[in-house]
């Protein structure tokens, strides 16, 4: 046990959970957060953006009901022609539930002990924080500020039609036409979701397909997925400028062309909120985008200072920025600790199908990064998907020629999120795709799929 004086920087995945793990062994722990505890990933971005998509999925699964023979009617017996989704009850269902689930944070962290301050820390040194009048000595500093939206000067949010997706959960009317900029994780899963919703969406990609940075294969079932069910795909468009006039939003691509809609939501990235927080005084390297620069176990250049989440700029995700947290805590008090593995981490979009990888991708097998063997095997195939009507989607397994280890995979379809995780344990493991394949799954499940896919790379 130890009596460290731990402060933390921000109060979301990145910060509470490292606090909970220094708490654990025995430090003296605070943690400072400006916006409130469960930080961006709870109140604006992770969990508002899911609770929606839950609305979002249940309309995809309605729109789908009639091939399983359901059938909607009104009191009089008359097949009802619309089913709508009541904006302002879904916003305000979203907005309970990241305030409740931030609060259950609050009440674990009082619980374990730890202090928590309201307030915008900054770094006085490498071992001093600084929250108005109060000074806070510490033996350790955790920095988890987290990222903010990414604007630019040409497309201005205003929070009424033109938006950042922190701010579309105070619409109070339906977007009678909805333009997504950014195709990256996060356009694509509200492009999909809003789509899902009942709203005409169009999607400006400025590269040529969606979803660049994830598998070719898996894009291009989103993307065929989403024009077969509605919406305006514009790639290699290039957004030059969004403006507003009246009730109308303007997008102007860099070819002259413009898209018109009633809303605009931005999805052009994230910046790291690591400015004027005394960290390049404090001895703390920054890259050129203002990113802390951390090793696998979350130390900056500075020493006793240490930074984890979205301000690193590592995997911009939740479960990488708990376990940047954990990890610091582990390295500096002395517990058992394994450097972040990134090729153990399993992700996944939310677009209808879901997305879901872990471990190596395509794209490094094709660049020669990895040997591998693959083998990818539709859905449409499966018998539990053919009893749901599923058609789109499929599994993918990447193992290495010689030993048979599972590597890498990719699953596209309903609930991938959760499929995946088999996949997770073989890569996490390095089982050989015939020990996954004796796994026994269920019969009828999409799992069979990822045995079945394993069973596809024996060799005799
Ligand atoms: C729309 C969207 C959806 C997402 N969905 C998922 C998902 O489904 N799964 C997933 O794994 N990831 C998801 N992510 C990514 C995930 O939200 C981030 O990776 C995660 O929030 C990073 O956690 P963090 O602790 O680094 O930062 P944050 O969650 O941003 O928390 C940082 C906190 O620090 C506070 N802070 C900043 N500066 C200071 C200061 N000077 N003093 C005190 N406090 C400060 C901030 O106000 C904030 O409360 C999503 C991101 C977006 C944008």
């Amino acid at each position: 046990m130890s009596t460290d004086r731990v402060v933390i920087l921000g109060g979301g995945p990145g910060g509470y959970e490292a606090a909970l793990v220094a708490a654990q062994l025995g430090a003296d722990v605070t943690v400072v957060d400006s916006d409130g505890i469960g930080g961006s990933a709870v109140l604006t971005d992770c969990v508002p953006s899911k609770t929606l998509i839950a609305t979002a999925e249940v309309m995809t699964q309605v729109a789908a009901a009639a091939e399983l023979g359901i059938d909607f009617h009104d009191s009089e017996g008359d097949a009802a022609t619309t089913i709508r989704v009541d904006l302002a009850r879904v916003n305000a269902r979203v907005k309970q539930l990241a305030t409740d689930q931030s609060e259950d944070i609050a009440r674990r962290l009082d619980k374990e002990g730890v202090t928590v301050v309201r307030g915008r820390g900054r770094l006085d040194g490498p071992g001093r924080v600084v929250v108005g009048d109060t000074t806070y000595d510490a033996d350790a500093i955790l920095v988890a500020t987290g990222a903010a939206p990414r604007t630019l000067p040409s497309a201005q949010p205003d929070g009424e039609r033109i938006l950042t997706w922190e701010q579309v959960y105070d619409l109070t009317e339906v977007p009678t036409e909805l333009v997504v900029v950014g195709s990256g994780v996060t356009g694509a899963e509200f492009a999909s979701a809003y789509l899902a919703l009942g709203i005409p969406v169009t999607l400006v990609s400025s590269r040529d397909r969606v979803l660049p940075g994830e598998d070719a294969d898996a894009s291009l079932v989103l993307e065929e997925v989403s024009t077969r069910r509605g919406m305006t795909v514009l790639s290699k468009s290039r957004m030059e400028s969004v403006t507003r006039d009246g009730d109308v939003v303007t997008v102007r691509l860099t070819d002259g062309r413009e898209v018109r809609a009633s809303h605009c939501i931005l999805a052009l990235g994230s910046v790291p909120n690591t400015r004027d927080l005394g960290l390049e005084e404090a001895g703390v390297v920054l890259d050129d985008a203002g990113f802390v620069k951390v090793d696998r176990v979350s130390r900056t250049a500075a020493r006793g200072v240490y930074a984890a989440g979205d301000c690193t700029g590592v995997l911009m995700l939740a479960s990488v920025a708990a376990m940047q947290g954990r990890i610091a805590m582990w390295h500096l008090l002395g517990d058992t600790v394994h450097p972040l593995d990134l090729k153990k981490v399993s992700s996944n979009v939310f677009t209808a199908p879901e997305i879901a990888t872990v471990g190596w991708s395509q794209q490094a097998v094709d660049a020669g990064e990895i040997q591998a063997e693959s083998v990818m095997l539709p859905l449409a195939g499966n018998p539990r998907a053919k009893m749901q009507g599923v058609r789109d989607g499929f599994v993918k397994l990447f193992c290495r020629p010689g030993t048979g280890i599972v590597v890498g995979g990719v699953v596209v379809g309903p609930r991938a999120s959760e499929l995946i995780h088999a996949v997770a344990v073989a890569v996490g493991e390095s089982l050989t795709a015939d020990q996954l394949a004796q796994v026994f799954t269920v019969y009828p499940s999409n799992s069979g799929s990822i045995a079945e896919a394993a069973r596809r790379l024996h060799h005799v």
